[in-house]
This record gives structure tokens, sequence and C-alpha cells, in this order.
């Protein structure tokens, strides 16, 4: 079987040697000194100020509205993971769905400020498949209406903008560390900031607000333990290796794929914003219809390879969201968009045959 992704494990030696550490000093969690180690090393990485190392990227999401004061209208994006617009409603924020480009998927600034009000107080955006949102577009609306910025940055590690890591922008960003991710630690995922206050306040939530018998605010458990630091450490130098091969995959992608039928009409995929240095997380390809998807998607299955339908659903069309804002373009891709098998050590005649597979079923669609 062919899965959309596969984890990259280490050589379990590597791993086992941290664990021997971990037994001889038989300190598991809070604040330890492999989750130190690796939280030092992601800051040299990534060149940021301010990092810590959570239990994943959906905690974080909620820790960054807590930390900046946000309990009403967030102007967000329908188009990311359930994640993102979760993190909202369980904080007790207001989602206030804005629509995406249409070239990257990614939240349109210039769709923002119609539907700013006097309870907006953030905006919300995800840097989708690791490319950058328009962050100086987005930044300036901001600024106007003195709103603060979130990054869902989930997909974003190894990816810059700029010649800075795109998890550098913002008044927060928030990544995941999940096993599909680029860079992962099992489950886990961090938030970055440069400012030193809120950096203090995250330090507190992170480990229920308190440290010994001293009480400081609110907070939560977020701690990570040395098990997922100890996997990080091994995960991390790898990292430039892991986004070159995943750039030769999705190079055979692009040679191999159909994209001249209707001039690109049948299948294209999102734009890369100028400036950026990609980390090559995913290969979405958009179809047609939805109707081409689904042909494609059976195809694909009927060969044991599993492609994902991601994102999907567009997170305005969610039971559970308050109100609906319509968000056409959003509700569109959110349908004919779906992420082909991608990871490191895919091998280019799987993807030779994927591609195949995929090419076929566009084509049989359009004869009828
Ligand atoms: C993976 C992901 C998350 C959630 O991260 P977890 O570590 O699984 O909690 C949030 N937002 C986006 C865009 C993601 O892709």
């Amino acid at each position: 079987m062919i899965n959309v992704t596969k984890s990259y494990l280490p050589d379990l030696e590597e791993y086992t040697n941290y664990l021997k550490g971990i037994w001889e000093r038989v300190y598991l969690t809070n604040d330890g000194p492999l989750l130190r180690d690796l939280e030092a090393q992601m800051k040299e990485f990534l060149g940021v100020k301010h990092l810590k190392f959570c239990t994943n990227g959906t905690i974080v999401l909620q820790m960054a509205l807590k930390a900046l004061d946000i309990t009403k209208e967030v102007i967000t994006t329908p188009f990311s993971y359930v994640a993102t617009t979760n993190a909202l409603l369980w904080e007790g924020c207001t989602p206030v769905f804005a629509d995406i480009r249409p070239d990257d998927f990614c939240l349109d600034a210039a769709k923002i400020e119609p539907l700013i009000t006097e309870n907006t107080q953030a905006i919300m955006a995800t840097h989708v498949y690791g490319n950058a949102c328009r962050i100086e577009e987005i930044q300036a609306v901001a600024e106007k209406y003195n709103l603060k910025v979130i990054y869902d940055a989930a997909h974003t590690f190894g990816a810059s903008y700029n010649g800075r890591s795109i998890l550098s922008y913002g008044d927060i960003s928030t990544c995941s560390f999940h096993a599909t991710k680029v860079f992962h630690t099992v489950e886990g995922g961090c938030i970055i900031t440069d400012d030193d206050e809120i950096a203090q306040k995250l330090h507190f939530y992170r480990s229920f607000g308190h440290r010994n018998d001293d009480y400081y605010s609110i907070g939560i458990n977020a701690k990570n333990s040395e098990f997922h630091a100890a996997m990080g450490l091994c995960v991390l130098p790898k990292v430039p290796n892991l986004i070159a091969a995943r750039k030769q995959v999705f190079s055979y992608y692009d040679t191999r794929l159909d994209f001249s039928q209707a001039d690109g009409r049948k299948i294209r995929r999102p734009t890369l914003t100028p400036g950026v240095d990609y980390n090559y997380a995913y290969y979405p390809v958009v179809f047609e219809s939805e109707e081409v998807l689904l042909r494609v998607v059976d195809a694909l299955k009927a060969q044991d390879i599993v492609p994902r339908r991601y994102f999907y659903p567009s997170l305005n069309t969610l039971p559970f969201s308050v109100g609906h804002q319509p968000c056409p373009i959003s509700e569109d891709v959110a349908l004919r968009v779906l992420c082909l098998p991608m990871y490191p050590d895919l091998e280019e005649v799987d993807v030779e045959r994927i591609a195949m597979i995929v090419n076929e079923a566009v084509a049989v669609v359009s004869i009828e």
C-alpha cells in the first residue's frame, strides 16, 4: 500500500541511545534536558527568538489566543485543517471566515477589511501546504486596525520567506510536529514569538501557570516528554536531507503529471508565493470538478494507493461553525483538491505509476 504520507523514523539505535540517557537520569518529563536541548537546536535551526516545545499543534493555537487576550471575533481562513477553527471555538472566540486567494489558497488579505467590526481582535491565517501567506498584506491590515496576527504555520517547518523561517512572522506562529509533518516528534508542536513578555506567559501556560509554589497565571498542561524530545533530536539534523528528498519526489510528479490538457485547467497545482524557499510538504493537485476528483480517488484506491482530500471540507461549512459566511473560492477548491502521496523515500517508479493512473482517470472524464 502507498499512503499519502509515511513518517520518517531514525535508526533505532540512535533513538535507543537517547533512551539509555533517560533511563540513567530517570527524568521523563517537565522541562527535561532533552527537551531543552531540542528547543535550543530548533531555535538555532529556525533562527527564532523564543520557542516553546509543546504537546501538539492544536494546544499551541489555543495558548496563542490566550496569551494575546483574544476572546471575541477573529478573522480566519476557511481553508485549513479543522484544528484552526476548533482552537478558536474551544477558546470561546468567534471565527469570521474570509475567503482565500484563488492561486495559492491562503487567506486573501483583501477580503479581511470588509469583515472587520468593533469586536475584531485578531487574524488567524494558515500558511497552506507550507507556502507563505501574503505576509506584508496581512500585516498592513492588522496594523491599520490594531489587530494581532497569529499564524497556524503547522506545515512550514524548514520553509523560509525572504530568507527567514516562515515561522518567524506574525505576533505568534505555531507549528505541529505530528508524525505526518515534514519534521516530527511523534506528537508535538511549538509556539514562537519575538516578544519577551508573551514568551514568559507561554512558559507558565505550558506548565499549569506555576513554578514550584509560585502561582503566576492560569495555565494548562502542554508540556512534552523526554521521549518525544528524543525523537525530535534524532529527526532534526535530517531535515535538510528529508526536504531535498521531497523536492526530488515533487519534481518526479511535475514531469509525469499531464498539466497540458486544456491549458492546464484539467490538473493544476497551487502557486508558490514569490520569495518562498519551499519545504515540499505536500503535493496537492486541483481537478476540474469533484466528479473527476472522485474518479481519481477510486482509480488510485483500486491500486492500493491512498491520497487524501486535504483540506476538505471548507471550514466555514462545518456543522458546528457559528454563522455561515459564504467563501465561494474555498468551498470550490475544497471539493476539487487532492493531496497525492508525498514522502522522502517514495520511489520514482511509484510516482510514475501514480501519475499514470491520475492522467488516465482525468482523460477518461474529458472524453465524455
Ligand atoms: C497538523 C495541523 C494542525 C494540528 O496539529 P496537531 O499537532 O495534530 O495538533 C493544525 N493546523 C494545521 C494546518 C495542521 O496541518
